[in-house]
């Protein structure tokens, strides 16, 4: 069995797993896809001490590092079932079943898509899901904001302050979002909120972004925004649907409740990352917090990790 075992090869996981490793702990990753979101993200520039670089050379950097430790990857595996006795153990979809002292749970996160024609291809060429990482490629440009809940509205309050316009579609005929955040938008003069739209399609040149197609849902008419970008803000989705029987707590949302060592209500079962109840989802946070998890694991193992 593993001393520390983490299920994830993200960002999270992978800070997990080389702070396990450097404290002599017998460490596993297993991953479905090592790098997780990173292998989808085009330009990064705000790892600190990065100026900028690109997802996949990132995801290499992270794969090298980690295995420059004695950590044992098993890639294109899929987790579906943790469950604990004496140890935790995780069952993999293709039936094999791999045991713990402490599990690090790094599962991550995916951004809800629109599904419509137009998204898949344009994505990173126009179509963006954070506005912290990408709003300043469309400095001085009009963009979309597709959602008017909490995350839909603080994207367009913080992308009006770089962009030229924003123009936030709303499918339902009144706003989720909080009084306070609709107000703010309300109050800037390069911000549209258009409700009762729903978005059809995401048009372009071949190359990028050019504009969006919806439908007013009250007239039936068609029409078309010329855009730049567009930022899909329909929700993001903690990779946490394996977990439900397993007594780990996830919030409403489906994040898997953590304190601030990263232990989950769970004995040896510790979280990292996107797929938490983090406030904020990024790179550099899903790192700090998997080294969090790691250490706090440890220190759990220390205590009461003896046979
Ligand atoms: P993830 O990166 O989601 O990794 C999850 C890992 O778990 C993957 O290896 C996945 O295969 C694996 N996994 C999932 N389910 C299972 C399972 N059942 N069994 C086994 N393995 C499983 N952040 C920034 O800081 N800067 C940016 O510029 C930036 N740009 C982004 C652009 C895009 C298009 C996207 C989608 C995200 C971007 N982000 C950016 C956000 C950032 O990528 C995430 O916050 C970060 O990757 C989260 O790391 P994580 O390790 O928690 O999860």
């Amino acid at each position: 069995p593993y001393d520390v075992l983490v299920v994830g090869g993200g960002p999270a996981g992978a800070s997990a797993a080389i702070y396990a490793a450097r404290k002599g702990l017998r460490t596993g990753v297993v991953a479905e896809r090592f790098g997780g979101q990173v292998a989808d993200t085009l330009a990064i520039e705000n790892f600190i001490s990065v100026k900028a670089t690109e997802g996949p050379k990132l995801v290499a950097q992270l794969e090298e590092h980690v295995k420059d430790y004695d950590v044992d990857v098993i890639d294109n595996q899929r987790a579906s079932r943790l469950y604990s006795d004496n140890g935790n153990h995780i069952e993999l979809e293709n039936g094999a079943t791999l045991t713990a002292k402490a599990v690090i749970l790094a599962t991550g996160a995916r951004w809800r898509e629109m599904n419509v024609p137009g998204e898949r291809e344009y994505r990173g060429r126009g179509v963006a899901y954070c506005p912290h990482c990408d709003g300043p490629l469309f400095k001085g440009k009009p963009v979309a904001v597709i959602g008017g809940g909490n995350s839909g509205i603080e994207a367009a309050i913080d992308l009006a302050n770089i962009v030229e316009q924003v123009t936030v579609l709303e499918f339902a005929d009144t706003l989720r979002a909080d009084e306070v955040l609709v107000r703010k938008a309300q109050s800037m003069a390069n911000i549209t909120i258009i409700k009762s739209a729903q978005t059809t399609e995401v048009l372009g040149d071949g190359n990028k972004v050019t504009a969006l197609a919806y439908t007013d849902r009250n007239t039936g008419e068609q029409h078309q925004l010329s855009i730049a970008g567009v930022f899909v803000q329909i929700g993001l989705v903690p990779n946490t649907e394996w977990l439900k029987e397993s007594g780990v707590t996830l919030s409403k949302f489906g994040e898997i409740e953590v304190d601030n060592r990263g232990a989950t209500n769970v004995e040896g079962v510790y979280a990292a990352g996107d797929a938490t109840n983090s406030a904020f989802k990024q790179i550099i946070i899903a790192m700090g917090s998997g080294a969090t998890a790691s250490l706090g694991a440890f220190d759990y193992l220390i205590r009461h990790g003896q046979e």
